[in-house]
């Protein structure tokens, strides 16, 4: 654990000038064209001859098309990383192949899909001053907020919707957080993001409601205008636009929620996610999953940085059970506990948690006191 070493991404929005984004926008579509040609060559070897080509077969050939002239993406080592791309597509597609699963045979990229080029070593076509200088583009203006901790191996260079980013990959030492001896249990649900077993509700976002109106909005837009139409093409991109402005805020909250949650304690317990299966099933379900997933994540992720751990429990009957162990038969709509056995009374939400926690203490138990309330900045984050 001391010695081991992370990986960790900093995304800082760059914004290049008007000729810059044509030349971004051409580094793209050429890594777009680099990859679908590389993917037609590696089919036709299949279908035709039933070889398959290996990355270095295809590498092999970059430095001659490159001398024709034949392809305008600056950095050597970029076109590398877009074959070795490739060759990990075919690489899955063989492994379920094999292993007899479903498998289709991987499919051509369109260009307005294509919105990532990556630099696979630091210093080779991509260097960071106080701008940013990429090859083939120049220097872009990068807004750092906050300051890159270790050291830089990897950058990609990312559209999102109409916005640039640049996703450096760096590799830094786990930094252990003091000890707080406290642990805690938490409940992802509905009604609150989460809860935890010290009573503590965090609401989801205080914005969620109005964001999904205006998607919904935006949404109509699009199924309102023509296919193919230069307004339909704005509406989409608007549409987009809005969906990466609330993943964004969404990131922004679980991270803060997060980095509090491993600082206040040393041992969190959760719910194992795929096994929640429908327990908590209504319509608006994936969206949660997807957002409860990606905190986890986080969790995961931070608690391993900060020499803490992270405990996931199976969490079958944490809703239906009391804290005495009695069972307490309750369908969704019923959001009071109260234990008929021992008289115990709570919002269903806190039981859960508290079952989850000790589920989770059950292995690790004697050494944590059980948390009392404590602050959390990110409960009112707005
Ligand atoms: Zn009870």
């Amino acid at each position: 654990m001391a010695d081991s070493i992370i990986r960790r991404t900093y995304k800082f929005r760059i914004y290049p000038s008007k000729a810059q984004t044509l030349d971004l926008q051409q580094q793209l579509a050429e890594g777009c064209r680099l990859y679908n040609a590389a993917l037609r060559e590696r089919k036709d070897a299949y279908r035709l001859n039933r070889v398959s080509l290996n990355y270095y077969t295809q590498a092999n050939q970059l430095k001659d098309i490159r001398a024709n002239g034949d392809l305008a993406l600056a950095n050597f080592s970029c076109c590398q990383d877009i074959l070795r791309r490739v060759d990990k597509t075919f690489k899955a597609f063989f492994r379920r192949v094999k292993a007899g699963q479903k498998a289709g045979f991987p499919r051509f990229r369109s260009i307005r899909r294509f919105d990532t080029i990556t630099f696979p070593s630091y210093g080779d076509g991509i260097k960071l001053t106080d701008k940013l200088r990429i090859q083939g583009v120049g220097l872009v203006k990068v807004k750092l907020h906050r300051p890159i901790d270790g050291k830089i191996k990897t950058v990609s260079i990312k559209r999102e919707g109409s916005k640039w980013y640049a996703c450096f990959s760096v590799e830094t030492k786990p930094e252990p957080l003091p000890r707080t001896d406290q642990a805690i249990g938490i409940d992802v649900g509905i009604e609150s993001f989460a809860t935890l077993s010290d009573g503590t509700h965090i609401d989801n976002w205080k914005y969620y409601e109005s964001e999904q109106k205006r998607l919904r909005v935006a949404q109509r837009r699009v199924t309102r205008r023509k296919k193919g139409s230069n307004r339909r093409r704005k509406a989409v991109a608007q549409l987009r636009n809005i969906h990466q402005k609330i993943f964004n805020r969404r990131n922004d909250f679980q991270h803060k929620l997060s980095t509090d949650l491993v600082r206040n304690y040393d041992l969190i317990a959760v719910e194992k996610l795929n096994i929640l299966g429908m327990s908590k099933g209504i319509l608006s379900k994936q969206i949660h999953d997807a957002s409860w997933s990606s905190f986890f994540q986080k969790l995961r992720f931070k608690a391993e940085c900060a020499g803490k751990q992270l405990i996931e429990v199976d969490p079958r009957g944490t809703s239906q059970r009391c804290t005495c162990g009695v069972t307490v038969k309750k369908d969704l709509s019923v959001r009071w506990h109260h234990c008929f056995s021992c008289g115990y009374q709570n919002h269903r939400d806190i039981v859960s948690a508290q079952n989850i926690l000790s589920l989770g203490l059950s292995d690790n138990g004697s050494k944590y006191q059980v948390a009392d309330r404590l602050p959390l900045e990110a409960v009112c984050f707005s």
